[in-house]
């Protein structure tokens, strides 16, 4: 199995460093051919208009929307916001998504926090960091880093909520083989994102 990471800006060194500790090969993706070989691809975190802009001036923008319709991707923040159809503002958006996000959504002087989530979905797969101890949850709730992080609005069609924080705001969705996350999953040891990711790329 052969995973990218998008490598134009962000953390795309974060993700590849977890990918290489559960037994894929990371590939840095910056030109529209290394697609071919690909069996699923990460969009880091970062700045979406710097990232959305950088995809334009190497050509990716097209060639990563036919990948999307046929193999699986995963946005992480700015990346989850390059996935969505809308982000309120005028930028390169691949708008695979029936998603519709808020950026920044949390302000900028609060601009940071950490969280613990109830992900139903990650009952599919187990954290390979994290020795199970007898009697305890087999689906633990998931530590979320948030950084300047954009909210998930509206979430439509055929995507689905995945995540919310306890006030009821959604923070995860996914859409057949599209998984868009407000956090960082690559900041944590927790790689059962990863894992999950990788379910959607075998599917
Ligand atoms: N605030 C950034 C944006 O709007 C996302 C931040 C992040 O990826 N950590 O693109």
């Amino acid at each position: 199995m052969k995973i990218g990471v998008l490598a134009l800006q962000g953390d795309f060194a974060e993700h590849a460093v977890i990918l290489q500790r559960i037994g894929v090969e990371p590939v840095e993706v910056r030109l529209p051919a290394q697609l071919e070989e690909l069996d699923g691809l990460i969009i880091p975190g970062g700045e979406s208009t710097t990232i959305g802009k950088l995809a334009n001036d190497f050509g990716l923008i097209e060639p990563l929307r036919q990948f999307g319709t046929r193999k699986a991707i995963w946005g992480t923040c700015a990346g989850a916001i390059f996935l969505s159809k809308d982000a309120h503002r005028q930028q390169p958006l691949l708008g695979l998504m029936d998603i519709q996000v808020e950026r920044n959504a949390f302000g900028r002087q609060v601009a940071s926090f950490e969280t613990d989530l109830d992900v139903p979905a990650l009952a599919e797969v187990t954290n390979s960091h994290h020795h199970q101890q007898e009697g305890e949850q087999s689906n633990p709730p998931y530590h979320a880093i948030f950084i300047r992080a954009p909210l998930i609005e509206k979430v439509q069609g055929n995507a689905q909520v995945l995540a919310r924080l306890e006030n009821g705001q959604i923070v995860a969705a996914q859409q057949g083989h599209l998984l868009a996350t407000s956090f960082h999953p690559e900041l944590t040891q927790d790689d059962r994102f990863h894992r999950y990711f990788l379910k959607l790329v075998q599917a």
